[in-house]
């Protein structure tokens, strides 16, 4: 880690101080400086009893296992105000605590381990509980490198289940780094003097502990699978409220002369660390009693106009839909949901208190699109599910991340089909789609690894990725369908109910899934889960000749361990799906995929609810192309995408030539669905990304233009009224018609977008906020740098999040470089773009083209003060890192990589590895292929203007 190891105390306070005092003005910072120095200097670690630090790092970063902790009792004490104002003039970041672990011993010893960071550990005690001795500390130390452990040296600790108190005091700071216990702030209106509104700091202390962080609150067994109970109290100032996990009681206490409020909260169930949640602020709250009773959580302001109640509507409905399909009752009294104004991830699961970034939870009728809605609903659908599957059923180790998350992101599609959305299919575009991308580079890994080639905190973070969210939801989903979803969901059940409270390994749901099905659950699923990657499978209908082998995007190699791969498939002339287990890897003959009739066509992998691609002879590609153009209502709308989606990949892959894919596109003149369409889009811009700065992109756009215009008149009635379509896929592809047509240079598009910004300009806001990121980006990349700043201006007073994400986008889109560059520089100002939001900014810069080059040179530039400022945890590196490279496709942007890689190897940095290994490898795959393609794709082109 890059951050806090080798910091001294003094130091960190001294960091602690700086940051939080550059989003709330100097005056602050000097009142805080003085008040750490007075009330709070610096203290020195506790020197260990015996000379010297350990630096060496033992073979395993794993708890030794005779210590299992069984309770905890909690008291932490910010010091914290919500409001600098004349009353209270000096704020403090700090945070005092102490905490009793009742641990039950298995073994003889002379060590206890726990995990301590960033903390400040100034008194250890160690009882031991039959006949309340206290045992003589021979010393403690901390030890400074990425173990995090806190190892205590006792005399003698006994074995055979005796237990012990271990009792520590610790101070720690709040800082604004998103992780641990940390400081957050907003801004809010206050009605001074005379009505004039005024603009005040408010502060509140906020958590994020998933997945290593507990441990800089207070010492503690911070790994998954040592459950406790936790007794926590949170003393606080007045004028803030508490909460965490459990139902809280609060009273006034005075300390020193002090008041303060003291909550102490009802013991949680047995869970692990992580999942912990501790915030005091100023917010208020909207409740719902039910069974469950529901509050959101959020700022006054927003509560009071009403943007927390469709939370608290899709709330009551997804938890009782969950209720009913996993027959489990949500085993909390309460659920306390909060809108924070920074966190990163966008959501995090706490059990009983899930935390949310504000656009997840909060949503305003006025300004937010029904894709904003749509999010609230999809995000709350993710966390529910996460309080059965990871919260009340854990994996044992963070190498089954999975199980966690592919479980969630796969029931959220299920869970918001309670709440009204109808996105079933759309898991295909959005997930499977994306995984698929991922998974066909060699850096990519397999669902599960061993459990010991994770140890530590950054390879934990490492697999917070695509594949085991999205990669995890997909196989889930072949499985629901391989042994179909109502053996799936009664397996599910027997699963939540057999280790309810407990750990688990991948195996322990199959044992439950095999229950209900005569299949092979561990035969079939270790195929997806052990190896990395998926197939392409290889069906030549001349023969009926299959085949299977691991597609890559640059085919060095591969493994040669086949898939059990279910194969859904229909025919032009048959009727139904009919199904084929390919076990082998083949060429084998399947007779069944002989197409003997000249008209007839076969597809394979029906609604993609197999976690593969299928390539086919030239001939069928050609004959599934007719059927699209004579009917394309006879190929499921999830396979028009699909087709297109495996085209140009298998493609990408040096399979098939890519005229065959780009021939696919033509029907889409005739297609005005989502789905299809959206897939062509992605794919078209990974061609656009290749040639946008090249001459191939004049024929490109010609072409596109050409294509989109069909779909822009079917929309543009309720476009240029400001209305939108019924459907829900339709109100998307009525964006899609817009974003594609202004930007490949559609004149009446162009024409009506600036009028309906000018309108905005002038005072009047017609745009319906469906179509308001697209209509500003499109007015704003051919606007002015008046437009811009205008939009800017917009951005700083909006406090409605959703509006201020659509701006922030928008202000991407110009083409002028000096905007541009400003802009970034604006990113790591987090007074003018939160730390949260820097990642995603810089992302849309450089998917314009006129702002990549700027963003890689920014990034590159900046990378060791973003990571030593952002560090890991607070943004995903990885994803930095992967949008500002996606257009590389030349040899000098390879050997700026490369160089970048060396660069910090020789720093010793390791951060983000896989993702600078992963964006290499695709570097490498787009030479390649640009050069081989590139003359065709032009002839293609031009071919079709
Ligand atoms: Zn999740």
């Amino acid at each position: 880690m890059a951050k806090g190891t080798c910091m001294s105390k003094a130091l960190a306070v001294g960091i602690g101080v700086l940051t939080v005092s550059s989003v709330s003005g100097l005056v602050l910072m000097a009142v805080m400086y003085k008040l750490q120095i007075d009330n709070f200097p610096p203290v020195s670690p506790p020197t260990p009893t015996k000379p010297g630090i350990p630096t060496g790092i033992p073979p395993t970063l794993r708890l030794p296992d005779y210590l299992i902790p069984e309770s905890y009792k909690v008291f932490i004490q910010p010091y914290l105000y919500a409001a600098i104002n004349n009353n209270y003039t000096n704020q403090s970041f700090v945070f005092t605590g102490n905490s009793t672990v009742r641990v039950k011993s298995m073994a003889i010893s002379e060590t206890i381990y726990l995990h301590v960071h960033d903390l400040n550990v100034t008194t250890v005690e160690v009882t031991k509980l039959d006949s309340n001795e206290k045992l003589s500390v021979k010393g403690y130390t901390i030890f400074q490198n990425e173990t995090n452990f806190l190892k205590i040296e006792l005399k003698q600790l006994s074995g055979n289940g005796t237990y012990y108190d271990i009792f520590t005091k610790f101070e720690g700071e709040l800082l604004d780094n998103l992780a641990g216990f940390y400081v957050s702030w907003y801004t809010k209106k206050i009605k001074a003097e005379e009505e004039e509104e005024e603009d005040q700091e408010r502060f509140l202390a906020t958590s994020l502990l998933q997945p290593t962080d507990a441990r800089k609150v207070f010492p503690c067994f911070d790994e998954p699978a040592l459950k406790a109970v936790f007794d926590i109290t949170i003393i606080h100032r007045p004028g803030t409220i508490a909460l965490s996990n459990e139902i809280g009681g609060a009273h006034k206490v005075e300390i020193d002369g002090e008041e303060w409020i003291v909550t102490a909260f009802e013991e949680t169930p047995i869970m692990s660390t992580y999942l912990l949640a501790f915030t005091v602020s100023d917010f208020t709250y909207k409740s719902k009693p039910s069974s469950t009773n529901i509050n959101i959580h959020a700022r006054k302001d927003a509560i009071d106009a009403g943007h927390a109640d469709y939370a608290i509507e899709v709330t009551e409905k997804i938890l009782k839909h969950y209720e009913e399909i996993f027959d489990f009752k949500y085993p909390l009294k309460k659920i306390d949901q909060i809108a924070l104004p920074d966190i990163s991830g966008g959501a995090m699961e706490n059990w009983g208190f899930i935390s949310y970034q504000e656009s997840g939870l909060l949503y305003d009728k006025e300004n937010a699109s029904t894709f904003d809605q749509e999010r609230v609903a999809t995000m709350i659908a993710h966390e529910l599910a996460h309080q059965w599957f990871g919260n009340l059923v854990t994996m044992r180790w963070w190498n089954d991340l999975w199980l966690n998350e592919g479980f969630a992101t796969y029931m959220s599609y299920i869970g918001v089909e309670n709440a009204g959305w109808d996105l079933r299919d759309l898991i295909v575009l959005r997930e499977i789609q994306t995984a698929f991308q991922v998974d066909s580079l060699n850096s990519s890994h397999p669902l599960s690894l061993q459990e010991n080639y994770i140890q530590t905190s950054a390879e934990i973070i490492d697999l917070f990725d695509d594949i085991t969210y999205r990669k995890g939801a997909a196989v889930l989903r072949m499985l629901a369908t391989f042994i179909t979803e109502d053996a799936f969901m009664k397996g599910i059940k027997t699963y939540l109910n057999k280790f309810q409270y407990k750990n688990t390994v991948y195996k322990d749901l199959w044992s439950c899934l095999q229950e209900e099905t005569k299949e092979n659950v561990e035969a079939f699923m270790s195929t997806w889960i052990e190896q990395v990657g998926y197939p392409v499978i290889t069906i030549i209908t001349q023969t009926g000749e299959t085949s299977q082998e691991q597609f890559l995007l640059k085919q060095t190699g591969g493994h040669d361990i086949p898939w059990q791969v279910d194969i859904r498939y229909i025919k032009a002339t048959d009727s139904g799906v009919k199904n084929d287990l390919l076990r082998v890897k083949g060429p084998v003959r399947r007779p069944h995929f002989e197409l003997k009739d000249k008209d007839e066509w076969l597809l394979a992998n029906v609604n993609c609810t197999g976690f593969f691609r299928v390539n086919y002879d030239e001939e069928n590609w050609n004959k599934l192309r007719m059927q699209l153009e004579r009917n394309h209502h006879v190929i499921p709308l999830i396979n028009r995408g699909q087709l297109i989606d495996d085209a140009f990949n298998v493609a990408r892959g040096h399979r098939l030539n890519i005229t065959i894919a780009l021939s696919l596109t033509k029907y889409l003149i005739n297609d005005t669905e989502y789905i299809p369409w959206e897939s062509a889009l992605k794919n078209l811009d990974h061609l656009i990304l290749m040639f946008d700065r090249s001459e191939v992109y004049g024929p490109i756009m010609k072409y596109l233009r050409k294509q989109i215009t069909p779909l822009y008149n079917h929309f543009e009635n309720s476009t240029i009224n400001g209305t939108i379509p019924e459907k829900h896929t339709d109100q998307y592809n009525q964006v899609n018609a817009i974003s594609v047509a202004c930007s490949n240079g559609l004149p009446e598009c162009i024409k009506n977008a600036k009028n309906l910004f000018k309108d905005y300009r002038n005072g009047t806001n017609d745009i319906h906020p469906n179509l308001r990121r697209a209509i500003y980006c499109s007015a704003i990349a051919s606007g002015d740098e008046y437009d811009w700043e205008f939009a800017w201006k917009q951005y700083q007073r909006a406090t409605v999040t959703a509006e201020k994400d659509k701006l922030r986008y928008a202000l991407s889109c110009t083409k002028e470089i000096w905007l541009l560059n400003r802009y970034l520089q604006y990113t790591l100002d987090p007074s003018k773009i939160r730390k949260m939001d820097l990642v995603s900014t810089i992302n849309y810069i450089a998917k314009n083209v006129a702002g990549q080059p700027l963003a890689w040179d920014f990034v590159r530039g900046h990378w060791s003060y973003i990571t030593q400022e952002y560090g890991a945890g607070v943004i995903s590196l990885g994803s930095l890192l992967d949008a500002v490279t996606k257009r590389f496709s030349t040899d000098v942007e390879l050997e700026e990589l490369k160089q970048f890689q060396r660069e910090q190897e020789e720093d010793d940095q390791g951060l983000a590895a896989r993702a600078l290994e992963q964006v290499i490898e695709r570097t490498e795959a787009n030479i390649k292929w640009v050069k081989e393609n590139k003359q065709i794709v032009k002839e293609w082109f031009m071919g079709e203007l």
